[in-house]
């Protein structure tokens, strides 16, 4: 019996309707792989940086607010001085916010150092001086978005959140969809972000995927050939597939 052609045509363009969704079979076999990959490429080449050294969820939270936008060599000495200055949410807070721009100075990106002092203010006054763990509250800040949160939660509280940063995105693009715009795709990243996570590891898995994109799998010079990833990487070998701009 043949179908209506009404039913026929929706059902052409349901098939082509899939087939323009990227699909990412993520099976048990590859997480494990990737992770344990990822885990042991961070113990031989994992970066020594101050902000690893510490818990303390406002000194995470002035690194990656530093971090955003600024190369890892400029934000360690401003880390520093920047603490010295103001060691917690309460001095920060209490500080006029001119000085608090003054001290950032050359970092650059000025709404950075407004919207952290504004954080700080709000830390005080509705937290008194301590910044809550859980991702909605987080969400609640001006100047604290869903990397952000991420980041504070695995980094300050140890918990398994996924992080997507540029870095994080362009290695789980190249490794696992290596088709279409990474910009169009951020909610397919996110997904795979917080699925890659090996239980109880957020802390060190998110360090290490930040790294690798940081060192190993860079921009413009992914160092493919050295790659642990390369024998399941849909992009590799980069160079060959996509040139260098
Ligand atoms: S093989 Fe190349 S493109 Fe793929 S993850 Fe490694 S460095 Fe990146």
């Amino acid at each position: 019996m043949s179908m209506p052609t009404t039913i026929r045509s929706r059902t052409t363009a349901q098939r082509n309707s899939k087939r323009s969704v990227p699909r990412t079979r993520l099976t048990a076999a590859a997480k494990r792989r990737f992770q344990t990959r990822l885990l042991n490429w961070y113990r031989k080449h994992g970066r020594d940086l101050p902000w690893r050294k510490t818990s303390d969820p406002y000194r995470i939270l002035v690194s990656e607010v530093m971090l955003q936008q600024t190369q890892v060599d400029r934000v360690i000495p401003k880390y520093h001085e920047f603490l010295r200055r103001y060691p917690s949410f309460e001095e920060l807070a209490e500080a006029p916010v001119a000085d608090v721009r003054k001290t950032w100075y050359p970092l650059g990106y000025n709404i950075r150092p407004e919207r952290l002092h504004s954080i700080a203010c709000e830390t005080v006054e509705r937290y008194g001086g301590e910044l809550p763990r859980a991702a909605d509250e987080l969400l609640s800040f001006k100047g604290i978005g869903r990397y952000t949160a991420g980041a504070i939660r695995s980094f300050a509280f140890n918990e398994d959140a996924p992080i997507l940063d540029t870095n994080v995105i362009r290695v789980l693009h190249r490794v696992f969809l290596a088709k279409g715009n990474p910009k169009t795709q951020k909610t397919k990243l996110w997904e795979l972000s917080e699925a890659l996570i090996p239980r109880g590891k957020g802390y060190d898995f998110n360090q290490a995927i930040m790294d690798f994109g940081a060192m190993c799998c860079t921009a413009r010079n992914p160092t493919c050939r050295q790659c642990p990833m390369k024998s399941f990487c849909k992009t590799y070998p980069f160079d060959v597939k996509h040139g260098r701009r």
